[in-house]
C-alpha cells in the first residue's frame, strides 16, 4: 500500500523515501541501522544536534506542568517570558521585544505584516512595499513566497500578493536607484546574512552596511532574515553581527530550538515597538494559536543553554574552517567548480555537467548527507558538533564520489 504521507518539497508521485529512526549528535539512523553524517544539520536546523535527553527531559517536565496554554490577551506563561528575555538580551538591537511564531514562514509573515502596520501606526500608511533580493529564500505562505527571489518557488501557486518588490541580489547601485524613487513607499528591505536556500550566497563586502545605510536614509525597516544564520551558524548569536549590522527587525526559527520543537520569532527594535505603541488604544490583530507556546519555549531555553555552555558558537568557527579547507581541496584538485559559503554553512557549485541529485544520491549511499539544489549545487551546513572526524568523512566521500 502506498505511503498516506504527501510529502513536502518532494514529487507527489515519489514513492520512495529514507525513514530515518534515531539521532545522536550529528549522525542520525535510518530503519535498517545504517548510519549517516548529517552534513545538513537535518533541514538546516539542526545546531546543537540529535538526542539530545537534556532537552528532552527539560520539555517532558513542561508537558507534565503546563504542556500548552494560549497568549492572546490577556496571558502569559513564564516560559515564553523567559525566552523572550534571553532573546532581547542576545539580539543586537535596542530594548527588543520578541513576536513568537511556530515558523520561519510565519516569522516572516508576521515581520511583514509587523513593518507595515509599524509604520501605518506611526502616521505613514503609504509604506506597503517590501523589497527583497534575488536567490532570497524567506518561506513557503504567501507573504514569504510572495517575498522569495526564487520563481521556481512561486510557479503553479495562483497570484502572489503585491506590494512585493524583487532586485538584483548583490546589485546594491540597483537598491540605492529603487529607494532613491520609491524609498517613501517602502516598509521594509528584507535579506538573509548569507542567502542559504537559494544556494548559499554570502554577501559582497559591504552590502548589508550599505543596505542598513539606505534604510536610514529613506525610512524603511531593515529586516534581517536569520531562519538559517541565527543561533551559531555563522559565529555569532545572530548572523548579521558577522557584518557588524544592526536590523530593525529579525526573523528567527530552525537554530532556536535546534528543530526538537517547532518554534520561531520576530524580534523588533525598540523604535519598531515605539512606533507600535504610539496609540496605547491600538490592538495588534496579530497572533497564531501557538504564539507562545511553553512547551516550545521550554525547549529553546534548554537549546539555547546547551549553545552557551558548550561554547557552539566558537565551535561554529573551528568546524566550518575545517569544512572549508576539505571543500577548497576539492576544488583546487579540479574535483567542483567552486566553493561558496560562510563560517559554517557551505556550498559546492560542481562543474558543467555533473548532476547534484546524482551526486546527493552517491553520498547517500556512503553514509553522508547533504542537500542537493538542482541543477548543480550541493549544500552543507552540519551540526556545530559535528566532529573532525565526522567533517573528515563528509569530505573524503566527496571526494570519492567526485573523483
Ligand atoms: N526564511 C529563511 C531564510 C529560511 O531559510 C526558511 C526555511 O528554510 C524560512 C524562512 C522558512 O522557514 P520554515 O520552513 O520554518 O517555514
Amino acid at each position: 500500500m502506498p505511503s498516506a504521507f504527501l510529502h513536502p518539497f518532494a514529487r507527489p508521485a515519489a514513492e520512495e523515501f529514507i525513514t530515518i529512526v534515531r539521532g545522536e549528535g550529528a549522525l542520525v539512523f535510518d530503519a535498517a541501522g545504517k548510519d549517516y553524517v548529517d552534513g545538513m544539520g537535518s533541514l538546516w536546523y539542526a545546531n546543537v544536534g540529535h538526542g539530545r535527553g537534556e532537552i528532552a527531559d527539560a520539555v517532558a517536565q513542561q508537558i507534565r506542568t503546563l504542556e500548552a496554554y494560549h497568549c492572546f490577551d490577556p496571558f502569559t506563561n513564564l516560559p515564553s517570558e523567559a525566552l523572550a528575555a534571553r532573546l532581547r538580551d542576545l539580539a543586537p538591537m535596542d530594548d527588543a521585544r520578541v513576536f513568537l511564531t511556530g515558523s520561519g514562514s510565519e516569522s516572516v509573515d508576521t515581520a511583514i505584516k509587523l513593518a507595515r502596520i509599524a509604520h501605518a501606526q506611526a502616521g505613514h500608511p503609504e509604506r506597503q512595499l517590501i523589497v527583497s533580493r534575488s536567490r532570497g529564500y524567506h518561506g513557503v505562505t504567501y507573504g514569504g513566497l510572495s517575498a522569495q527571489g526564487l520563481p521556481l518557488n512561486q510557479q503553479g501557486f495562483g497570484p502572489l500578493l503585491p506590494g512585493f518588490v524583487n532586485l538584483p541580489a548583490d546589485d546594491s547601485e540597483g537598491f540605492a536607484s529603487f529607494l532613491a524613487e520609491h524609498g517613501r513607499e517602502v516598509a521594509a528591505v528584507i535579506t538573509e546574512p548569507v542567502q542559504g536556500a537559494g544556494g548559499v550566497w554570502p554577501p559582497p563586502p559591504g552590502f548589508h552596511t550599505e543596505l542598513r545605510r539606505l534604510c536610514d536614509r529613506h525610512g524603511c525597516w531593515l529586516i534581517m532574515d536569520e531562519v538559517i544564520c541565527g543561533f551559531g551558524r555563522l559565529g555569532h548569536w545572530f548572523g548579521t553581527e558577522h557584518y557588524d549590522v544592526r536590523p530593525d527587525l529579525i526573523t528567527f526559527a530552525k537554530g532556536v530550538t535546534s528543530g526538537y520543537v517547532p518554534l520561531g520569532g520576530v524580534i523588533v527594535d525598540r523604535k519598531v515597538h515605539e512606533a507600535l505603541a504610539t496609540d496605547p488604544a491600538f490592538l495588534l490583530r496579530h497572533g497564531f494559536t501557538y504564539s507562545g507556546h511553553p512547551t516550545a519555549a521550554t525547549a529553546a531555553l534548554a537549546n539555547l543553554d546547551i549553545i552557551e555552555r558548550e561554547g557552539l558558537l566558537a565551535r561554529a568557527v573551528t568546524m566550518g574552517a575545517r569544512l572549508e579547507a576539505g571543500l577548497r581541496a576539492l576544488a583546487a584538485d579540479g574535483l567542483v567548480a567552486g566553493v561558496r559559503g560562510e563560517v559554517a554553512v557551505w556550498a559546492l557549485a560542481l562543474n558543467e555537467g555533473v548532476d547534484a541529485n546524482a551526486v546527493r544520491n552517491a553520498l547517500l549511499a556512503r553514509g553522508v548527507i547533504c542537500r542537493a539544489i538542482p541543477p548543480s549545487t550541493l549544500t552543507f551546513c552540519p551540526p556545530l558538533v559535528t566532529t573532525d572526524a565526522q567533517i573528515d568523512r563528509i569530505v573524503d566521500a566527496l571526494n570519492a564520489v567526485l573523483a
